[in-house]
C-alpha cells in the first residue's frame, strides 16, 4: 500500500517537531483513501508530553469540525518521536482501536506511516504504508 504526500508538508511537519525538541507534537491528518493533503496541528494533552501524546480532545472536534465543513475527511493523524525511534510504541498499539486511521509518525528528521488494522504485521496494531512524495 501507498500514499502520497507532499515533500512541501512533510518538510513542514519535520520542522514542527524539531521546534518543539523534547516534547511530542501531534495533530489530524486530512485527505482521502491514498493521499495525505493536509496536516492541522493540534495540542498535546498526554500529561508527559515528552513520552506520550493525546489529541487535545476539544481542539480535535474543533479540526473535525473545520475539515468536515470544508468537505473534507480526516484521514489520521501525525505525532512525532523525539527519541528519534521512527517505530510506533506499544502506548501507539494500543491506542490504534479506529481502524484504517494513518497513523504518521515523525522521528530523527524523516517519517514513517503506518496504518491502523488489527491483527496487522506490525505489534499486531499496524500495516506499513509506503510514502509517495509529490
Ligand atoms: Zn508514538
Amino acid at each position: 500500500m501507498r500514499c502520497a504526500i507532499s515533500r512541501w508538508l512533510l518538510e513542514s511537519l519535520l520542522r514542527e517537531a524539531k521546534a518543539a525538541h523534547s516534547r511530542e507534537i501531534c495533530g489530524v491528518l486530512l485527505g482521502r483513501e491514498g493521499v495525505i493533503e493536509e496536516a492541522v496541528p493540534v495540542a498535546n494533552a498526554a500529561r508527559d508530553p515528552e513520552r506520550s501524546f493525546l489529541l487535545d480532545p476539544a481542539a480535535h472536534l474543533a479540526a473535525s469540525r473545520t475539515a468536515r465543513h470544508a468537505g473534507r475527511a480526516i484521514v489520521g493523524h501525525y505525532h512525532s518521536h523525539p527519541s528519534g525511534r521512527e517505530e510506533p510504541s506499544y502506548a501507539d498499539a494500543q491506542a490504534a482501536q479506529e481502524q484504517g486511521l494513518y497513523w504518521l509518525i515523525i522521528a530523527g528528521g524523516g517519517a514513517r506511516l503506518l496504518i491502523s488494522r488489527r491483527g496487522g504485521e506490525i505489534l499486531g496494531a499496524f500495516g506499513g504504508i509506503e510514502i509517495e512524495l509529490f
